[in-house]
């Protein structure tokens, strides 16, 4: 991940978190990963196309806790780092506002 990249990755969570402190140990130390993850996304089917390439992958960093290792994902298409588009399908969960 570029350094500009992932001080708008920093920028972007930083404005969103709620609480700094591991919801597992309740330190604060974490670090971020600079690669770039890929969760691979199915279509309504349930079925995997591992050569959908950019719409059949969710691009995440990984958010790390460096004391007890709890791990969190951030979607670079939502921290704006991530340009492409990509297909998904907004829906309201129980118990959120
Ligand atoms: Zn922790």
């Amino acid at each position: 991940m570029k350094a500009d990249d992932l001080e708008a990755l920093l920028a972007f969570v930083e404005s969103k978190q709620k609480t700094v402190d591991c919801p597992r140990c309740h330190t604060n130390h974490w670090s971020v990963t600079g690669p770039v993850h890929a969760l691979v996304a199915g279509d309504d089917g349930g079925r995997i196309d591992f050569a959908a390439g950019a719409y059949g992958a969710l691009p995440l960093a990984a958010i790390i806790c460096t004391t007890c290792g709890y791990t969190e994902f951030v979607s670079l298409v939502v921290a704006g780092v991530e340009k492409r588009p990509q297909a998904t399908r907004p829906i309201r969960r129980r118990g959120t506002r």
